[in-house]
C-alpha cells in the first residue's frame, strides 16, 4: 500500500509509547502519524515527544524508508520527465562560505544536464543560497512550477525557493526541532532532506555531507553514517545518489557573507576564484554529469566560459541583472596580525559567526539580512603572514555589530611557526551498497 492511502486511525500516545520504550513503528502507525501531525491531528507537543523518542531510540531502515515516503506524500512531488534532459541536484549539509550551488548549477547545465536546485534561507551561522542570490538587484526567488520548468528547458538551471507544497510535513516537524533540541538525529536529517529531494523530482543527486566545526556533523563518523543513511534513502527511492564527505574545519574560499560570496562565485565562473572552491565545485560537477549519465567534462565547460554564459541567462530568467554592480557596505573594518608566523588554523564556526553578528545571517526565521554584510579572510591555513598584515576584513552596514564580530574571531585563528599542508578538500565519496 502507499503511504498516501488510506491507513487506520491509532491513538496518538499508543504510537509515542511504542517509540519511547524502543519498540519499531508499523508501515500503518508512521503513515497515520506523519499525515495526522501535517493537518493537525497530531498536537505539537505529541509531536515533540515523538521527535524526542526519535532521537534517543532511533528508527531502523525499513521505519526510516516509510517515514521518509510518508512525508513526501505529505505535500506534492515534482516531474520533469516532460524535460529534453536528465536532470541532477545537490544538496549540501550546510558550512560557512558555501556558496558552491551558485557556480555549480550553472556549470553542470553547461554540460548538458538540467538542474533544479530548490533551495531554502539560511538560519545561524551558515548562509542561505537564496540569501546570497537575493543581493543581486532584481533577482526573485519564487517561482511557479510552471516557470520552473520553463527555465529548465530554456536555460538549464534554476536556483529558487521551494515551494510550500513539498514536503510539508517536514515545513513542520524542522521547525519543531529546531525549538525541541531534535535537530541532531541521524534518521531525523536523513529523512527531512531527502524527502525534500525525492519529492522535488531529481533524477540523480549528490550529497556534500560536511564534516568539521563549522558542520552539523562534527566528526567523521558520524558524517559517514548521514551520508550512507541518505545514500540508501535516495536509492530506495530510484534516485541515483552518491555523496562526498567534505571539510568544513575551514570556511571555503575567502569569504562568508551574501554578496561577497556572489562575487568570489563569479569569479570562478570566470576562470579564477580561490583553490578550495573550483576543487569542490568541479568534484561535485562530475559527480553530478555521471549520475545522469551525460559524458561531459565540466572543467572544460568551466574554462570555455560556456558555464558563466549559463549564469547569466539564469540570473536574467529570474528577474535579475548580472551586470548591475553588488551592494557594498557602509562599513569595513579589518583585523590584523599581531606576530609573525604561518596561519595554522582558520576555524570555520568563528567565521560563520561573526558573518552572522555583521548582520549576513538571521537568528529568527522572520529577520531580514543585510545584502552586503559579512568576513573576507585574506589568508588560508599555510600562507605566511607578517604583523600587522590584514587578516579579516569585517563589512556590515551598523557599526555598532563590529565588537561581537571581533569578539567570536578571538581564538578563532592561530598563527604558528610550522607551516602546514592543507589536504584535499573531499574526505571520501560514498556510493550505494
Ligand atoms: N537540513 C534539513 O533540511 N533538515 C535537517 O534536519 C537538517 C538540515
Amino acid at each position: 500500500m502507499g503511504a498516501s492511502e488510506y491507513v487506520p486511525v491509532f491513538h496518538t500516545v499508543d504510537v509515542i509509547r511504542a517509540k519511547r520504550d524502543g519498540q519499531r513503528l508499523s508501515d500503518d502507525q508512521i503513515d497515520w502519524l506523519i499525515a495526522a501531525y501535517t493537518d493537525g491531528r497530531v498536537a505539537e507537543e505529541q509531536m515533540a515527544a515523538m521527535a524526542m523518542a526519535v532521537f534517543l531510540n532511533g528508527l531502523d531502515a525499513d521505519e526510516l524508508n516509510r517515514w521518509t515516503a510518508a512525508m513526501i506524500a505529505s505535500g506534492t512531488r515534482l516531474d520533469f520527465s516532460g524535460l529534453s534532459r536528465p536532470t541532477a541536484d545537490k544538496h549540501s549539509t550546510g558550512g560557512v562560505g558555501d556558496k558552491i550551488t551558485l557556480p555549480l548549477a550553472p556549470l553542470v547545465a553547461a554540460c548538458g544536464v538540467a538542474v533544479p536546485q530548490l533551495s531554502g534561507r539560511g538560519l545561524g551561522h551558515t548562509g542561505g543560497t537564496l540569501d546570497k542570490l537575493e543581493s543581486i538587484p532584481g533577482w526573485r526567488a519564487n517561482l511557479d512550477t510552471g516557470e520552473v520548468l520553463a527555465q529548465l528547458e530554456d536555460v538549464g538551471a534554476v536556483i529558487c525557493a521551494a515551494g510550500a507544497d513539498l514536503a510539508p510535513a517536514d515545513k513542520k516537524l524542522y521547525a519543531l526541532r529546531d525549538i525541541t533540541s531534535t535537530v541532531e538525529s541521524i534518521p531525523l536529517i536523513a529523512s527531512s532532506i531527502m524527502s525534500k529531494k525525492i519529492a522535488e523530482g531529481t533524477g540523480a543527486l549528490v550529497l556534500d555531507v560536511k564534516v568539521g566545526s563549522g558542520a552539523f556533523m562534527k566528526n567523521r563518523k558520524d558524517a559517514a553514517t548521514l551520508a550512507q543513511t541518505m545514500v540508501g534513502l535516495g536509492t530506495a527511492a530510484g534516485v541515483r545518489t552518491t555523496a562526498l564527505l567534505t571539510d568544513m574545519e575551514t570556511p571555503l574560499g575567502l569569504t562568508a557573507g551574501n554578496a561577497i560570496e556572489v562575487a568570489e562565485s563569479i569569479e570562478v565562473l570566470a576562470g579564477g576564484g580561490p583553490a578550495d572552491v573550483v576543487e569542490l565545485t568541479l568534484a561535485l560537477a562530475r559527480e553530478m554529469v555521471a549520475g545522469a549519465g551525460v559524458d561531459a567534462d565540466p572543467a572544460e565547460a568551466l574554462a570555455s566560459g560556456r558555464a558563466m554564459d549559463v549564469w547569466r541567462r539564469m540570473i536574467a530568467a529570474q528577474g535579475g541583472d548580472p551586470d548591475a554592480p553588488l551592494p557594498q557596505a557602509h562599513h569595513t573594518e579589518q583585523v590584523t596580525a599581531s606576530n609573525d608566523g604561518v596561519l595554522t588554523r582558520l576555524d570555520a564556526y568563528a567565521v560563520g559567526i561573526a558573518a552572522w553578528r555583521l548582520g549576513a545571517g538571521r537568528a529568527r526565521k522572520e529577520d531580514t539580512v543585510q545584502a552586503a554584510a559579512g568576513v573576507t579572510w585574506h589568508k588560508r591555513p599555510g600562507d605566511p603572514v607578517r604583523t600587522g598584515e590584514t587578516l579579516f576584513s569585517l563589512h556590515t552596514d551598523t557599526p555598532e555589530r563590529f565588537a561581537s564580530a571581533i569578539a567570536a574571531l578571538d581564538g578563532g585563528y592561530e598563527i604558528g611557526q610550522e607551516a602546514t599542508t592543507p589536504g584535499s578538500i573531499v574526505l571520501d565519496r560514498i556510493t550505494a551498497g
